[in-house]
């Protein structure tokens, strides 16, 4: 039988780095990352199917209707959501899934899939976060605003995460995600069904 996949989750600020360091852990074989549906529309360098599935509201309210999404949550006045058959697909075949999302959606999953593992990923300090965010140049200055904002009251809730990586160095921070991923591995829970072997 295929050993099953760990499920991944991340989130953390807006420019805490999720996606610079989820592109590192891609690289690697055994990570599938889930690429969501969005109604936030695409930066200049994002592709479809790539980075998003760029939707309209209307299409991701039917994506909704038809119980086409894991998860699905509004943030910043956007919505996002997490497609389920791929990832219920990639858990199967033994890859471990990461699914880079934000923190309404991230308890969504926990709840639904509590052996999940849930990394809060941080900038360095604030300042930093901010300066990230700006230097992205991405967003506009009431865009930045907002989500900073959001930064203040997503912080809140690091505790709930099980495990915390400071972003420093991304090549540093990806090493520690899958640190992370290597030890679940290994929780007592995960090995419930060999214990009839060996009696
Ligand atoms: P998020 O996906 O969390 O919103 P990004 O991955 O887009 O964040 O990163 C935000 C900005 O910060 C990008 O310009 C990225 O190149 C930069 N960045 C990410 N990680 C680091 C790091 N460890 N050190 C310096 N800059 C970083
Ligand atoms: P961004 O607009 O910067 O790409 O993403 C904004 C926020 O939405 C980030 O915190 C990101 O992790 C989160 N996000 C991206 N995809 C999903 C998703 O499928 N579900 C949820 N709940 N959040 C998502």
């Amino acid at each position: 039988m295929t050993e099953k996949g760990i499920l991944i989750i991340i989130s953390g600020p807006s420019g805490s780095g999720k996606g610079t360091v989820v592109e590192k852990l891609k690289g690697d074989s055994g990570y599938a990352l889930s690429i969501s549906a969005t109604t936030r529309p695409p930066r200049p360098y994002e592709q479809e199917g790539t980075h998003y599935f760029f939707k309209s509201e209307e299409e991701f309210k039917e994506m909704i209707n038809s119980q086409k999404l894991l998860e699905w949550a509004e943030f910043c006045g956007n919505f996002y959501g997490t497609p389920k058959d791929y990832v219920m697909g990639k858990l199967d075949s033994g890859c471990n899934v990461i699914l880079e999302i934000e923190v309404q959606g991230a308890f969504q999953v926990k709840k639904m899939f509590p052996e999940a593992v849930a990394v809060f990923l941080i900038p360095p300090d604030r300042q930093e976060l901010k300066k990230r965010l700006s230097g992205r140049g991405t967003e506009d200055s009431a865009t930045i605003e907002k989500r900073l904002k959001r930064a203040s009251e997503e912080i809140e809730l690091l505790p709930k995460y099980d495990y915390v990586v400071v972003n420093d160095e991304v090549e540093k921070a990806a090493e520690r995600i899958k640190e992370i991923v290597r030890v679940s591995k290994m929780a007592s829970f995960r090995y419930i069904d060999i214990i009839n072997n060996f009696k």
